[in-house]
């Protein structure tokens, strides 16, 4: 009897597995062309300032639209991007667009605005991630200030000594990193003093139901007087709410990002809803 229904079970499994990676390959072999076929687009993402309640950056989110499969979740793309190696030149995309875009909304007279641009661990892995870096600092004239790298925990708890060197190579090209996620992943508290971080983010996760999860509620109180005490910025994801702005605002937690400001948008309608002149004549 239990006999079988490991045998049921098993099959079902295969089962589910072979459609998740019939639907994998269709990905990614979509994926291997979308880039040429220009079926990527960035949305940005505001990120307020928590007093003023002002837009002090953006984050670069990346879209996927294809012809026939429609949108499909960087949730879902980004795991086969990373495993085929196409996130490399995906991902010097999006840096490069992000900071073309920023560049673009100054010249046009707009206050510069800094933008974040998310890492995965394959790119920030990569041997020469650090010249890419620069030259696409050199090639967009972005102020090295504006621009933030999102990193994961998971990917700076890996090879301590490589990874410390990146990271202050990256550092000393002037620009600022963040821990993406964060609270979520292998969480050694002691690396932080070593690393050159800028900003935490504290993950959606906690505060999704920071308002009724007396757990989460703790642990966001903790994340936000650990960055402070560490003399780091700290910065919210998904907040949906007046509560839990009240909370967080409270709390003195520095900055918020989430739809209770704005989902990610594309370029011309964070233009049209986010961006005002510095100076404007009126007639
Ligand atoms: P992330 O970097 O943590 O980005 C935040 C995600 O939370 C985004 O999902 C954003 O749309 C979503 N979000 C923002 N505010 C709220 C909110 O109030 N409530 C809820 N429920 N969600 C909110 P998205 O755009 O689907 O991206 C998912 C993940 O995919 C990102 O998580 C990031 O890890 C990855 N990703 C996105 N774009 C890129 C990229 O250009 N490169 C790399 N390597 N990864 C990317
Ligand atoms: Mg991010
Ligand atoms: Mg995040
Ligand atoms: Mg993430």
């Amino acid at each position: 009897k239990s006999k079988e229904l490991a045998g049921n079970k098993y099959q079902f499994y295969t089962k589910d597995m072979d459609d998740h990676s019939i639907e994998n390959v269709k990905i990614e072999n979509a994926l291997y062309k979308a880039l040429s076929k220009d079926e990527f687009h960035i949305y940005y993402q505001p990120q307020m300032d928590a007093v003023q309640e002002e837009v002090v950056g953006v984050e670069a989110l990346i879209r996927w639209e294809h012809p026939t499969m429609g949108m499909i979740s960087p949730g879902e793309f980004i795991p086969i991007a990373e495993e085929t190696g196409l996130i490399i030149p995906i991902g010097e995309w999006v840096l490069r667009q992000a900071c073309q875009q920023i560049m673009e909304w100054k010249r046009q007279g707009y206050a510069c605005l800094s933008v974040s641009v998310n890492l995965s661990a394959r790119q920030f892995k990569q041997r020469n991630l650090v010249a890419i870096v620069k030259e696409t600092l050199e090639e967009t004239g972005i102020d090295p200030e504006c621009l933030e790298l999102e990193l994961t925990e998971n990917i700076i708890i890996q090879n301590t000594d490589d990874t410390i060197k990146t990271m202050r190579d990256l550092k000393s090209l002037g620009i600022k990193i963040s821990i993406d996620d964060f609270g979520t992943g292998y969480s050694s508290l002691g690396y932080l003093k070593n690393f050159p971080i800028s900003t935490l983010k504290i993950d959606k996760s906690f505060v999704h139901d920071v308002m009724e999860n007396e757990n989460n509620e703790a642990i966001t109180h903790t994340i936000i007087t650990l960055a402070h005490n560490l003399n780091l910025r700290v910065i919210a994801e998904g907040v949906e709410t007046k509560e839990q702005l009240d909370f967080l605002v409270a709390k003195e937690c520095d900055y918020l990002q989430g739809y209770y400001f704005s989902k990610p948008i594309d370029a011309a309608t964070f233009k049209k809803k986010y961006l005002q002149r510095e100076s404007s004549t009126s007639f």
